[in-house]
């Protein structure tokens, strides 16, 4: 079987540098909080241009630290759009918040800006107070922060972005991490930047947001460094020292590595576009194509997995079930009766191995199996 994601290839490629890395830290020692977390820290920010880096254990904790920060509780409403990874709202359902599901574009896949402006109505009329907007950049396309900014700015709305997925990308000449008061992302090993295990990171450009940051992360530590003086309520949600040092070394190679996954994504989107809908990026966007998405017909979906699959051709679907249906998030209010784009998505989406190591054979190998499938099943 071909791999979705080949982590194996990266690996080979910086060996010897994450070895050298490694071996660092067991010579000096502080596996918590030794230098190059704060060295990661300062290279992201020169990297994405945003003022402030902290980062956290993954990246789900590093969206439940902002909202913590901003003190979400209950009777707050907090707008997410249903077609993304369960993450995103879990961190609300945590705060004991009320999240109201907002639909999607066809296109995009982004925050859908006329839903969340029904969201925002509906939270009123169910008495909630609307508090913040998660937009997530699914795939690796940033959403449009432009319309949500505006919508967030008339309703009093925060805005922070989930960009777990598009990590490295540009919205209007923009980098991700200057989109939005804060921004989240994860270095889980599948993402576009991963580490060897879990870890994550908030951007932002608020001071005193940071400052707040970086109390919680440690239990809610004071301000000085006094660890056993505890002014707010935090958690343990520091990234490790290892992680760290194994994150400076994949960095260097991660501009390069957006360049290599832009041209597969091409080479896909030239190889299949008159068999599928081929993903849709905006002309204004660059995305950092953490996963390749195609639409296909829902009645033949299955069959094409499996004839892929047939051939050793791995394909997956993300997501095949919008939040607003899961047992766990069902009972939450959506920002309309249905969510029918979110609904069509989950029913009609695919995606093919995509990692920056893919090799040209074997990427014309998996898009003339997709055709000689889509073309037997007819
Ligand atoms: C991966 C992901 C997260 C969570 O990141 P973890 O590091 O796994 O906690 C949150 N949101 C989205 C959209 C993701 O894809």
């Amino acid at each position: 079987m071909i791999p979705f994601i080949d982590l194996a290839a990266q690996q080979k490629r910086i060996r010897p540098q994450i070895e050298a890395a490694m071996l660092r830290v067991l010579d000096h020692g502080g596996y918590i909080m030794g230098p190059e977390v704060q060295a990661l820290e300062d290279q992201l920010s020169a990297f994405c241009g945003a003022p402030h880096t902290l980062s956290c254990a993954n990246g789900t904790d590093a969206l439940a630290l902002i909202l913590m920060a901003k003190q979400v509780g209950p009777g707050d409403a907090v707008f997410v759009p249903s077609f993304t990874f369960a993450a995103t709202a879990e961190v609300v359902a945590w705060m004991g918040a009320t999240v109201v599901f907002i639909d999607v574009l066809p296109d995009t896949f982004n925050m859908d800006p006329a839903s969340l402006e029904a969201g925002v109505q509906k939270a009123k009329k169910l008495g909630l107070r609307p508090s913040g907007v998660i937009p997530v950049d699914l795939f690796g396309q940033p959403a449009d922060y432009d319309a949500i900014a505006s919508l967030a700015q008339a309703h009093g709305l925060w805005v922070m972005a989930d960009a777990a997925q598009s990590f490295g990308g540009t919205y209007k000449g923009r980098k991700v991490g200057t989109l939005a008061e804060s921004t989240t992302t994860s270095f889980f090993p599948a993402k576009p930047l991963g580490c060897y295990g879990d870890g994550g990171a908030v951007f932002t450009e608020s001071n005193d947001l940071f400052e707040v940051l970086k109390s919680l992360r440690v239990h809610g530590q004071c301000a000085d460094g006094d660890k056993y003086k505890n002014i707010r309520i935090g958690m343990n949600g520091r990234l490790d020292t290892l992680q760290a040092a194994i994150l400076i070394e994949k960095l260097e190679i991660f501009p390069g590595e957006i360049i290599m996954r832009q041209s597969i994504a091409d080479r896909y989107t030239k190889g299949l576009q008159d068999v599928a809908t081929v993903p849709f990026v905006r002309k204004d966007c660059q995305s950092t194509w953490a996963i390749y998405t195609l639409k296909v017909d829902p009645l033949k979906r299955v069959a094409i997995m499996e004839g892929l699959k047939e051939k050793g051709v791995p394909s997956v679907i993300y997501y095949p079930l919008p939040l607003h249906r899961q047992e766990a998030y069902c009972a939450y209010p959506c920002a309309t009766d249905s969510l029918p784009v979110s609904e069509a998505l989950s029913q009609t989406v695919l995606s093919l191995p995509m990692h920056p190591y893919l090799e040209p054979e074997t990427q014309d190998f998996i898009i003339q199996t997709f055709r000689d499938v889509v073309k037997q099943i007819g």
